[in-house]
């Protein structure tokens, strides 16, 4: 079989045709909607890192998740059926945050597991990667009531489990999904139309560096306005990330 080799974090990696191709075929149908027949091969982008450090990390974050459970630091605690830790790789290059779980979120104790999350699984598809190659989280980790927006008091109390997960996990970037995720993960006011399209940097914490950010369109967005300019968009930001990350960038 043909294979062409891949630098990915000064470790060599291998994927062949059939893998470039089916990548292709994922980026089309994000942009057509046409239905891939036949397996779900995806490229294999793990980093062959140390399995002692990705089991520490696996449990460091099982630790946070436990606490995320038992939680009630805000009203939030009281009207969750479950609450949304977040799921993923532990030792994940690429982190996807969302806003806070939805109605179907809430019921699973699972992030992005709706339409917004079926869409952001087809963009993951279509990165060539699969939902269990990144992180998926959230700013909030339980479900506003009738899905209102984060309140400030209660990204306050949450925040610190999304920033210890984000140091433990090291992502090499970070995609913010919506507004609401941007500006906190920013700490800015600025519009998801000012922040979308460019790298920014996430602190990470003294001593620590700089995480880079990528702020794209919320699915849930780009489900209700499923323009192929706002789906261009994401693409294009999406594009960037996988340069950002020497992994292959599908035309
Ligand atoms: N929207 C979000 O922001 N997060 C989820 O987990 C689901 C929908």
């Amino acid at each position: 079989m043909f294979e062409v080799s891949l630098q990915l974090a000064g470790m060599e990696k291998y994927t062949n045709h059939n893998k470039v191709v089916r990548q292709h075929l994922e980026m089309e149908r994000f942009f057509t909607g046409f239905t891939l027949k036949g397996g779900s091969e995806t490229l294999e982008i793990q980093e062959q890192e140390d399995p002692m450090v990705i089991a520490e990390k696996a449990a460091e974050l099982e630790k946070i998740a436990k606490q995320i459970k038992k939680c009630c630091k805000c009203g939030l605690g009281a009207s969750r059926t479950n609450a949304v830790p977040g799921e993923g790789n532990p030792d994940a290059r690429i982190m996807f945050i969302g806003e806070a779980p939805g109605a179907d979120e809430d019921a699973q104790g699972r992030p992005f597991v709706g339409r917004a999350g079926q869409l952001l699984d087809r963009i993951i598809q279509a990165c060539g990667l699969k939902r269990s190659d990144v992180f998926i989280g959230n700013i909030l980790k339980c479900r506003p009531p009738e899905n209102r927006d984060p309140r400030a008091e209660e990204i306050i109390s949450c925040l610190p489990y999304l920033q210890r997960q984000i140091e433990i996990i090291e992502p090499e970037v970070i995609v913010a999904l919506g507004a609401h995720a941007a500006r906190t993960l920013l700490n800015t006011t600025k519009s998801i139309g000012q922040l979308r399209g460019q790298f920014h940097e996430y602190y990470a914490g003294i001593g620590r560096p700089p995480i880079k950010l990528m702020a794209t369109y919320h699915t849930a967005y780009l489900l209700r306005s499923y323009t192929p300019e706002n789906r261009r968009r994401v693409w294009e930001d999406m594009k960037k990330v996988l340069a950002e990350l020497d992994m292959p960038v599908p035309e």
